[in-house]
């Protein structure tokens, strides 16, 4: 730890010279051309950036031990370092320079525009120059992190964990029992709700502060974005997608009726779905299944063939330091030690050291999730490049990074190439339709409308709209039933606050499009690089060891956020951002639902 420690001493300072040399050299070529407030901004951005770095490397680090080795003392440390890291951001003195020179912004050219953009939606999380309102929303949000980690669930008032629930909701058939059991699930939301509606107005005084109407509104300015414009977006997708819907709709509520023996319901009752908010309808095709060809292989093959994948396409290997610091597999039973289950992947000094928190066990989910982990390493890999000043070390808009690992799981998942891998038998014989339906169940259709429809339009009505606090529930279930066409078992009245039982809802509000905009983003990508790139069908093509490929992803993850997303990528593929791509990807399974629905009553109005 010592020697880790005095390394990350020694390259800062170096790091910290070359930067102050860099800017030196910038100014001195430049000083004839530019204005004395593009200078100013130089000036400036150096400081902030080096700041930012520093302070970003420190809290990280914090965080990296807090996941990998979680103790009480760990986490001390990451309050201590996060609110070091919070006050360099929200520094006022940051906030008003930035402010004063935006005010000027046509003297300046378009990466500093960027950068001092960046700044102020940093800033944005905790602005200090409030600081008795951002101590209340730290307080607050603390607040609702320890409620939402504390709760415990009861079934016939016994203790049931989260992953108990799930669990049964995914094995069991009895319905008594699943209505049981999704309604326990529903508990937290009213022990959330009170601090929720504090949290509320918090948050939206925060993004006040910064100027912006209210908390929404903030989030979205990452795209360059209203909450209107960002609304009519995800309607869009919707609206493109909902034939596809209504079919996949009307089949489920069929299969799954026939699996509960019961009458077809008009909307699909909530409980018999396995996914307490019915995000995803996953466990109705079993011949999508690959577990089986994962037998007798080491966890070590699987991160190892996911490296083999990006350095296929022509991406050099990941760093020495990534193999010594990461942390990849499971722990054993009887360790002292408890690490962070969920994967991860890290940038944390924003430079070269790149890590990864996993626990590979040799089964497809862990294969496709090392695939997509190492997606954001190649992502921080590619950005990494003093072309890329550090505040705009991140993805082209906040889904980009998401839509890159889900890109990169939907290539690895592909049976062309997993039979390259020598996963699959070169014989083997696939059902198309039964992946292609599995596909769209578990992580794409279904999905759209949960994170297009029903999160972002209930959380923009509790931060744009101000909904009063006692419609909270059946506005909750509006939006279920109008864009889902799910209903709970019974009436949910305001006693409870269902919409609080999701995790985001607490403690990453206003960010779920976020992943919509991952799914819609892959589709586009992964169709451009089939059809443009490789010639190969879509919906099975193989991009093992392809140059091409790589250096046209590398075209667009190298940029970092240095330009506006569209722009990135309509350059890329020629296209806007729109669900074409997924229409195509599904249009197959589209046929083949139409057939299989013929005579059957489509959607639910
Ligand atoms: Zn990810």
């Amino acid at each position: 730890m010592a020697v880790s420690l005095t390394l990350h001493g020694m390259h800062r300072h170096s790091l910290f010279l070359s930067l102050f040399l860099l800017v030196l050299l910038a100014l001195k070529i430049s000083a004839a051309a530019t204005s004395a407030i593009q200078e100013r901004a130089d000036r400036f951005l150096a400081l902030a950036n080096a700041g930012y770095q520093a302070l970003y490397r420190v809290n990280s680090e914090a965080q990296w031990l807090a996941v990998t080795d979680v103790t009480p003392e760990h986490d001390a440390a990451v309050e201590a370092t996060g609110k070091a890291y919070a006050a360099f951001n929200g520094n006022p003195a940051i906030i008003t320079e930035a402010q004063e020179l935006l005010a000027h912004r046509k003297e300046l050219n378009d990466l500093t525009v960027r950068q001092l953009r960046q700044l102020l939606l940093n800033a944005a999380e905790g602005p200090m120059t409030n600081p008795s309102l951002v101590a209340k929303r730290v307080a607050g949000e603390t607040k609702q992190a320890s409620i939402l980690n504390s709760f415990v669930f009861k079934l016939d008032g016994k203790p049931i964990t989260a992953n108990e629930i799930d669990n049964k909701l995914e094995k069991s058939t009895d319905l008594a029992e699943r209505k049981a059991v999704w309604e326990a699930s529903k508990q937290s939301g009213p022990a959330l709700k009170p601090n929720l509606v504090v949290l509320r107005d918090l948050r939206n005084g925060v993004a006040k502060e910064m100027k912006y109407p209210d908390y929404f509104s903030l989030e979205v300015a990452a795209y360059g974005m209203t909450t209107d414009e960002m609304l009519k977006m995800l309607e869009d997708w919707m609206t493109t997608l909902r034939p596809l819907y209504l079919q996949l709709h009307t089949w489920a509520k069929y299969k799954l009726a026939e699996k509960y023996h019961q009458p077809v319901p008009k909307k699909i009752p909530a409980h018999w779905i396995n996914n307490r908010w019915a995000q995803e309808w996953d466990g109705l095709v079993d011949a999508a299944n690959l577990d089986k060809y994962f037998e007798g292989r080491s966890p070590e093959w699987v991160i190892k063939t996911a490296e083999q994948f990006y350095t296929g396409l022509g991406f050099s290997p990941l760093p020495k330091t990534f193999w010594e610091r990461s942390d990849l597999y499971p722990l054993p039973a009887d360790s002292k030690r408890k690490k962070n289950t969920h994967a991860s992947c890290w940038h944390i000094d924003l430079e070269n050291d790149i890590r990864s928190l996993q626990s590979i066990e040799p089964n497809s989910r862990w294969f496709f999730t090392a695939h997509h982990e190492l997606g954001h390493g190649y992502y921080f890999k590619a950005y990494t490049r003093p072309e890329v000043p550090y505040l705009l070390r991140l993805g082209a808009a906040p889904g980009f990074h998401e839509g890159i690992g889900e890109l990169i799981s939907l290539a690895s998942s592909q049976v062309p190439y997993l039979q390259s891998r020598g996963v699959l038998p070169l014989e083997f014989n696939s059902d198309k339709t039964a992946f292609l339906l599995d596909d769209a169940l578990s992580r794409a259709i279904p999905f759209i409308y949960f994170s297009c429809g029903t999160m972002p339009h209930w959380e923009a009505d509790i931060y744009a709209k101000n909904l009063p606090a006692d419609q909270w529930n059946a506005r909750w279930w509006k939006y279920v039933s109008d864009f889902q066409g799910v209903e709970p078992p019974d009436p949910r009245g305001e006693e409870f606050c269902d919409a609080a039982t999701k995790t985001h809802i607490n403690d990453t509000p206003a960010y779920y499009y976020n992943y919509a905009f991952a799914t819609v983003f892959k589709f586009q990508l992964h169709d451009y690089i089939a059809r443009k790139i490789l010639h190969q069908p879509p919906q099975s093509c193989n991009y093992a060891d392809k140059k091409e490929v790589g250096a046209w992803l590398n075209g667009i993850l190298k940029k970092g956020a240095t330009e506006d997303w569209r722009k990135v990528l309509k350059e890329a593929t020629g296209e806007d951002i729109s669900t074409r791509a997924m229409l195509e990807y599904f249009k197959p399974l589209m046929t083949w639902l139409e057939e299989q629905n013929k005579g059957r009553q489509i959607g639910w109005d």
